[in-house]
């Protein structure tokens, strides 16, 4: 009962996408996607993944703790220093102006040239400008290791052209970049990038997915991915309803007919999204409908004779996926990890997640 994260799905999904041909720099911003910091950073980090990415300062302490020797990248503007230099931590430059502001703070610091393809989010807006940052730090003697972009459009419906050419603004900046200067990482494509395998990306050294770690796809269905989440909840009441009865909060539902129902300990006050009612159920591996709405606490299927109370209900699992919920177009498959409440019980399988790490730093 509850949520299960299985840690040897992420352990197998790490493997799966290294043998498209380049190493995994893990996106782990978040709580790892909500499942768990400190549970999904050791286990990648057994598995041999060195290179982290996360969007915050206090992320990135965190990510350091459990992986002590690992490149740990903040993609958010940095204002504050000290944690960066004690813990080693690696910086993005959002833009020159940023650059030139912070230069007192950035000896001995790692920087990865980011360059904004379209996002408009942060990094080097035109190439003009990265070759600006490329040479101020040249000329500061500044430890630029790093060049990266982020495709905001790899898993658009209907922004093929766009997207291309997006990554061919990357591939253009940066094959000309790279002439200029030698960056130890090159790293541009998240997880639907990744299924793309565009030629045009073969000088990177690495691909910086999230969600295919986690064993979901944003765009086709992966058949490949090993699903890394499963969340079951119990029938704690079963009534039978008249014709014309209303179920939970308001009137938006209203029994055509006579029928049985079940009520479930669980809803958006658990981070189980209004989405997921698009799809049903199980229970005894039987398919039952979500009636009226979901809330705070509980939630309604409309069951048969066989459904009692006490039966396990499969709300995501092996009948239903987080990528079926997103293909129904009502919520997307991060945004459903996300959502989700700790005050869930929670049972981590297949790592050793309790043990402390050693912290060292680097
Ligand atoms: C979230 C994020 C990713 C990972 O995206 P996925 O689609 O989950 O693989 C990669 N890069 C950046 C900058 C991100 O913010």
């Amino acid at each position: 009962m509850g949520v299960t994260i299985d840690l040897n799905a992420i352990r197998e999904n790490k493997r799966r996408i290294e043998t498209l041909g380049r190493p995994v720099f893990a996106v782990v911003k978040n709580n790892a996607y909500n499942l768990g910091m400190e549970p999904v950073v050791t286990t990648l980090y057994e598995e041999g993944v060195r290179h982290f990415m996360v969007t915050t300062l206090e992320e990135a302490r965190e990510v350091r703790t459990y992986a002590p020797d690992a490149r740990v990248l903040v993609m958010n503007p940095v204002y504050e220093w000290q944690d960066v230099q004690e813990q080693k931590l690696d910086v993005a430059i959002g833009s020159y102006d940023w650059l030139v502001a912070q230069r007192s703070q950035l000896d001995g610091v790692r920087l990865h040239l980011k360059l904004d393809v379209g996002m408009n989010r942060f990094g080097a807006k035109t190439f003009e400008e990265a070759l600006a940052i490329v040479a101020f730090c040249q000329d500061e003697g500044l430890d630029l290791v790093g060049l990266c972009t982020h495709f905001p459009l790899a898993d658009a419906d209907n922004a093929e052209i766009e997207h291309s050419i997006q990554v061919e603004r990357f591939a253009d900046w940066s094959t000309r970049l790279i002439e200029r200067h030698a960056f130890e990482v090159v790293h541009a494509a998240n997880s639907a990038a990744t299924l793309q395998a565009d030629a045009r990306l073969a000088h990177c050294t690495h691909v910086r997915v999230g969600i295919f770690l986690y064993g979901y796809s944003s765009v086709e269905p992966v058949e490949w991915l090993v699903p890394a989440f499963r969340w079951e909840t119990e029938v704690i009441a079963v009534h039978q309803i008249e014709a014309g009865a209303h179920v939970g909060y308001g009137t938006g539902y209203t029994a055509p007919a006579q029928e049985r129902i079940a009520v479930l300990s669980v809803g958006y006050g658990d981070g189980l999204m209004r989405a997921r009612r698009h799809l049903p159920a199980h229970i005894n591996d039987r398919a039952f409908p979500f009636i009226s709405n979901i809330f705070m606490s509980h939630s309604f299927l409309r069951v048969d004779e066989t459904v009692q109370v006490g039966d396990v209900v499969e709300l995501y699992g092996n009948t239903t996926k987080i990528d079926d919920v997103t293909r129904t177009g009502h919520a997307n498959n991060s945004e459903q990890l996300c959502a989700r409440s700790w005050r869930v019980p929670h049972r981590f399988e297949g790592g050793n997640v309790c043990t402390p790490p050693t912290n060292q730093f680097v």
